[in-house]
């Protein structure tokens, strides 16, 4: 009994000092606007001149919360590419709101992995990080893409590994078998990555496979009906 009880009460135990300095962080840093820092009241994201920039996309077809620009873009600019792993917490909220209005929810919740050059230089992935405050509600957090280096002559291939090939070939891991699964990127761009991380998705035998990212790029304000 006692060598099952034990890591039971160590996990226990953990979890309260995780409470506490999630407690004692919160006091040391008050809410802050994710896209500029003003203060901001506890449960938003965005100061309300920032959320004014905010433009929330139609949530029929569940594959991006925001466009991509005002304060989503400067927020997700500070996460990625100034250090601001903290600002995975709000923006995951959001990202977690609009999967609740869309109704998502899938067996596996799998972020899109990213380069081993880039997650060494970065020191963590902004999509694991996004997926990690999904995934509770949505899904299992479960890794389960990888990028492989390989790099095909494109001629050899057929369209799915055409598509990987072009972004860096994924793999997806056989426990996907039989699953349904949410994909998680920060921002979708052309929807090359997604393509890819679906086609390996798919490949390795995934029941379903729902892309789904905080933010896209738009072209025209048509895309925002057209997706
Ligand atoms: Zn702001």
């Amino acid at each position: 009994m006692e060598g099952v009880g034990k890591p039971l009460v160590r996990a226990a135990v953990g979890r309260a000092i995780g409470r506490c300095l999630a407690a004692v962080g919160d006091w040391l840093a008050p809410p802050a606007c994710a896209a500029c820092d003003a203060p901001i009241a506890a449960g938003v994201a965005f100061c309300v001149p920032c959320a004014g920039t905010v433009d929330r996309l139609d949530p029929g077809r569940p594959l991006a919360a925001f466009a991509f620009g005002g304060a989503v873009r400067d927020a997700v600019v500070r996460f990625k590419y100034g250090g601001r792993s903290d600002l995975a917490r709000p923006l995951g909220s959001l990202l977690l709101g609009a999967a609740g209005v869309a109704g998502l929810s899938a067996d596996l919740v799998v972020p899109v992995p990213l380069h081993p050059v880039r997650l060494a230089e970065r020191g963590f992935n902004q999509a694991a990080l996004l997926a990690r405050v999904l995934a509770p509600s949505c899904g299992s957090f479960t890794p389960s893409l990888r990028r492989v280096a390989v790099r095909q002559r494109q001629a050899s291939l057929g369209r799915a590994e055409r598509l990987a090939n072009l972004d860096g070939a994924f793999v997806a891991h056989p426990r996907v078998r039989g699953r349904s699964v949410i994909v998680v990127d920060d921002v979708w761009t052309t929807g090359a990555t997604f393509a890819a991380c679906e086609a390996a998705l798919l490949g390795a035998g995934a029941a379903a496979v729902t892309p789904f990212a905080l933010a896209r790029t738009l072209r025209s304000a048509a895309d925002r009906t057209a997706r």
